[in-house]
């Protein structure tokens, strides 16, 4: 397994160290390539996508094929200018240098990827690895075998293949990837096999970007409209059956917010889909049985009151949609990221209290507030710690490639998307070019120094 690793690995490295990535025209041509390959394969990627997860086809059109379209025009329509040297200020001394930024590419990088969004978060940070020049190792999660399938046959099909490749497996082979050198590690998945993964990273001192998960709060405060309020909250939490690391995790307001709140969320529920929702074409399944019992489990266990449940049925691995109020703060439902089709909804006394309530929590990878008052927006915006931020809506403000993706503390470090993705597998490398004149100038830092020296 570590040979057969080491071989792919070696494969690269030889390609990157003879220079075929650098050239503009070579990227150019690997991300249009990788357009070609999901458009030409749109269908064949939206049948595994469904085999995964019953991704219903809006939604996978939406968070896996598209955003990485968007991405791809958005690369390379800057990247010629993304490319550029950056020159910088100059002070006496280096008048008349050359001294700038000169954006190299960082040389072999695995990305490895988690289940819930199977394609997105394996060709979303390639794009940027692409773009910045480096040779890509891909470790797609086995979680999600038709989608791994998919990018394992298609990726050696439509780009270099001394270039790029996909390693397929489970822990074992992930380890065993691991324990090559690599120039970049890109994670996306659980903390703690981010742990394990540093651990790791740390024998060859390889830089990591972790895109981890965590508890995304809701705030629900002030004067609100309720009804748009309900069906932004739901379809952003329910999005993926709710296996989505930027959805909405629970939701804090006031008990009259939240008596005010539940008859709009069993209406949206129902507007969305229907009175059965395990007949709905629009509504997701979990990803694996382990997941289905951890979900149930919570339920079983939960102190708190459900208020909306209706079916789980292991074999079609399906929870339906699930509305938990009067959860205390120890509930098991506030331990761990919940990553289901389960909201619980907590009351505050204030906005200070929620605010503090977030920050005694590790800080979360998106942190939204409803409310038609800016002040409370801006009071939660200024007062809290979140790797992205939105106001009145969830989810969508990753769908935009000027906008960073990535968490703060334990919910990630780094980021990518457009730009971002770029500077993620690149090294800023500070450049002089300096020349031989004014030798006489240079006298004065040679020693011996003159007492005098410093004043001037
Ligand atoms: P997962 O089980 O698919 O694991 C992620 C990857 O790690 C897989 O490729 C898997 O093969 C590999 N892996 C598993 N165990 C390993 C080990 N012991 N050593 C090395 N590699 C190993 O996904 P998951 O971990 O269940 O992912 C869910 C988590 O990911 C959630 O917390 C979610 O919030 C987070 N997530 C974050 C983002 C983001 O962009 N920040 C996106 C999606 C998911």
């Amino acid at each position: 397994m570590e040979t057969q690793s080491q071989a792919v690995v070696d494969k690269l490295r030889a390609a990157f160290r003879s220079g075929v990535t650098l050239p503009e025209q070579f990227r150019r041509s690997q991300l249009t390539q990788l357009m070609s390959m999901i458009k030409d394969n749109e269908e064949q990627i939206l049948e595994a996508l469904h085999k995964d997860l019953a991704k219903p086809k809006f939604e996978a059109v939406l968070s896996e094929v598209d955003i990485v379209i968007n991405d791809l025009h958005y690369a390379l329509a800057n990247l010629k200018s993304w490319m550029q040297p950056e020159y910088v200020s100059k002070n006496l001394a280096t008048k008349f240098d050359d001294c700038f930024v000169r954006r190299e590419p960082l040389g072999v990088v695995l990305i490895i990827g988690a289940w819930n969004y199977p394609l997105h978060l394996v060709l979303l940070p390639m794009i940027g690895a692409i773009a910045a020049g480096n040779c890509v190792v891909l470790k797609p999660s086995e979680v999600s075998p038709a989608t791994d399938r998919v990018v394992a046959e298609l990726v050696p099909k439509y780009l270099s293949q001394e270039c790029y490749a996909v390693v397929s497996g489970g822990a074992e082979e992930t380890k065993a990837l691991l324990r090559n050198r690599f120039d970049h590690i890109f994670y996306t998945g659980s903390q703690s096999v981010a742990r394990s993964i540093l651990q790791t990273a740390a024998v060859h001192l390889t830089p990591v970007t972790l895109e981890l998960g965590g508890k995304c709060p809701c705030v629900i405060y002030g004067q609100v409209d309720v009804a748009a309020a309900a069906r932004r909250l739901i379809w952003s939490k329910f999005f993926n059956a709710g296996q989505s690391c930027v959805a909405p995790d629970y939701v804090l307001c006031s008990p009259a917010t939240r008596d005010a709140l539940l008859p709009a969320v069993k209406k949206s529920l129902e507007d969305f889909y229907g009175k059965e929702p395990q007949a709905s074409p629009d509504f997701s399944r979990i990803v694996s049985d382990r997941h289905w019992t951890r979900l149930v489990e919570l339920l079983k266990k939960t102190s708190g009151r459900i208020v909306v449940e209706g079916e789980s049925n292991q074999k079609d691995k399906y929870i339906a949609p699930t509305v938990v109020v009067d959860v205390s703060e120890d509930d098991i439902l506030m331990k761990e990221e919940i990553f289901g089709p389960i909201l619980p909804i907590l009351t505050i006394d204030s906005l200070e209290q929620g605010i503090d309530f977030i920050n005694q929590r590790e800080k979360p990878l998106a942190l939204y507030v409803f409310s038609n008052e800016s002040s409370v927006v801006n009071t939660v915006l200024e007062n809290t710690s979140s790797g992205g931020f939105c106001s009145n809506d969830g989810i969508l403000h990753m769908t935009l490639p000027g906008l960073p993706f990535g968490g703060v503390g334990a919910s990630g470090w780094g980021s990518y998307h457009g730009r971002w993705g770029f500077e993620t597998f690149t090294h800023r490398r500070a450049v002089m070019l300096r020349g031989w004149a004014l030798e006489r100038l240079n006298g004065l830092r040679y020693p011996p120094y003159a007492d005098d020296r410093l004043s001037w």
